[in-house]
Formats: structure tokens, C-alpha cells, sequence
């Protein structure tokens, strides 16, 4: 499974016993350990919980030097790791949106997403 599908979703999952929204990528639930979940997907808006500005970055990424990295929380509650599309003014709270892109990492076209600011 992929963090965003093919239309453009961030996604996650919901446990079905206690609620908690997670990254899939974990195979039981973090606060109660259940293995039952429901996907879901990030809706509404997405505010800024914590950014860190990068500038010893992946080599694919050199020519963006430096360039901000946070983590966001959608109105539901999911939250998402991005690259965001500057590095100035950027205060936790301030309200951002998903861009999504396709870009070329090794030969291969991978679908991500940028946070902008708004
Ligand atoms: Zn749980």
C-alpha cells in the first residue's frame, strides 16, 4: 500500500477498537495492540505540527538545498511527513495544503506530495 493513492490521498488507518489513527505501515495498533484497522484517508485542512529546515539532504535532492520538512495534522487527525514548498515564515499551527507531484527518483516516476503554505 502506498501513502497516497493514484487519486491523490493522503492515507492512513484507523483502529477498530480504540480509534487511533496510525501510519499502515504498522501491523498492530500502537496504543491497544489489536491487528484490526480501517483505511482512511486525510481530509480538510492540515496545520503544521513541527518542521526542521534540511541542509544536508539526499543527493537527489541537492539543487533544493535547503529546503523544510514537517510533519502535518489534517482535520481528522491524520498526520503526514512532507517537504513543504518553502523554508521561510514557517511557524508550528500555521495552516498548509498538499501539492502533489510527480517526480523522477532513480528512473522511476514515484507520485508524492509538497505542503504549501495559504
Ligand atoms: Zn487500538
Amino acid at each position: 500500500m502506498n501513502l497516497m493513492s493514484n487519486n491523490k490521498k493522503i492515507k492512513a488507518v484507523k483502529c477498530h477498537n480504540c480509534g487511533l489513527i496510525q501510519h499502515y505501515s504498522h501491523l498492530r495498533c500502537l496504543n491497544c495492540k489489536s491487528e484490526s484497522f480501517e483505511d482512511i484517508e486525510a481530509t480538510g485542512g492540515c496545520r503544521l505540527i513541527t518542521f526542521t529546515i534540511l541542509t544536508a539532504v539526499p543527493t537527489e535532492f541537492l539543487e533544493k538545498r535547503p529546503y523544510g520538512l514537517g510533519i502535518v495534522e489534517f482535520e481528522n487527525g491524520v498526520r503526514a511527513i512532507g517537504q513543504i514548498t518553502t523554508q521561510k515564515d514557517l511557524k508550528t499551527g500555521m495552516k498548509l495544503r498538499p501539492i502533489f507531484k510527480v517526480i523522477k527518483m532513480g528512473g522511476k516516476q514515484i507520485h508524492t506530495y509538497l505542503f504549501e503554505p495559504y
